[in-house]
């Protein structure tokens, strides 16, 4: 009787010394971190022939990916070339009639989580809220993430001598990571709701004044900028891996 009350008694403790994760940790997709369920990404990438993807970005989100989803097949495939002309005609909603035209599935594939890029030259809704990049979970016709790289706009930005291809990465990289569910961590993420880390050297942050200047010496002397995630981000990652591989 004594020994099942301290039976009892450690069982308790032991629940209490685990406590249920935080909601924010299961913001991440469990179809690009998760070590189970999906076996595939494909990330396909279509562009506007006056803004193609530089080979530095493409190379710089194959690193992350195939860091961040473990375990998964990860595919990064160029794939359509839209014609210079089409811009003029593609901005506002007519966006997603390009596209529902140049996506390459049709519907979900089981197994595979899609992201589906485009690069167009500005952003086609204007630029009040999104000037770099931006990156939606669509829903229709399949759930999917999709990102745009607004590459126009970076090359107008490449200054202190950074290449354009060093700037579309940074953006390439920091889009793909609100697709795994970056920043969700109210530890070191900006209050204001946008997703964003609050270390200055982490591709996650916002590109406000102070993560330019604190980059800027840097940014002077090696031509580089920021672009992997921070420890902090990379650790939450991890900590949802864990919680989804226990569930
Ligand atoms: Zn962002
Ligand atoms: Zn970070």
């Amino acid at each position: 009787m004594r020994f099942h009350a301290c039976l009892s008694a450690l069982l308790l403790a032991g629940c209490a010394s685990a406590p249920p994760e935080p909601a924010w940790v299961s913001e991440a997709d469990p179809a690009l971190v998760a070590l189970s369920g999906t076996s595939r990404v494909d990330i396909e990438v279509d562009w506007f022939a006056q803004v193609p993807p530089d080979e530095v970005a493409l190379e710089g989100l194959a690193v992350v990916a195939r860091r961040e989803c473990p375990g998964k097949v990860v595919t990064i495939r160029l794939d359509t070339e839209l014609p210079e002309s089409g811009w003029k005609s593609s901005r506002g909603g007519a966006i997603e009639t390009v596209l529902d035209g140049c996506r390459g599935r049709r519907e979900a594939a089981p197994g595979v989580a899609y992201v589906h890029v485009l690069y167009c030259p500005t952003n086609p809704w204007g630029e009040e809220y999104a000037s770099n990049g931006l990156c939606r979970r669509l829903e229709k016709p399949f759930p999917h993430w999709q990102i745009f790289v607004f590459k126009g706009t970076l090359r107008s930005r490449a200054v202190l001598g950074l290449s354009a291809g060093v700037v579309d990465r940074s953006c390439l990289v920091h889009e793909f990571g609100h697709a795994l569910g970056l920043v969700a961590n109210p530890d070191h993420r900006f209050e204001d709701g946008g997703g964003h880390c609050t270390d200055t050297s982490c591709v996650m942050t916002k590109p406000k004044l102070k993560a330019i200047l604190d980059n800027a010496a840097k940014v002077i002397a090696t031509g580089e900028t920021p672009w992997d995630y921070c420890d902090r981000c990379r650790a939450d990652l991890d900590r949802a891996r864990r919680l989804y591989a226990a569930r």
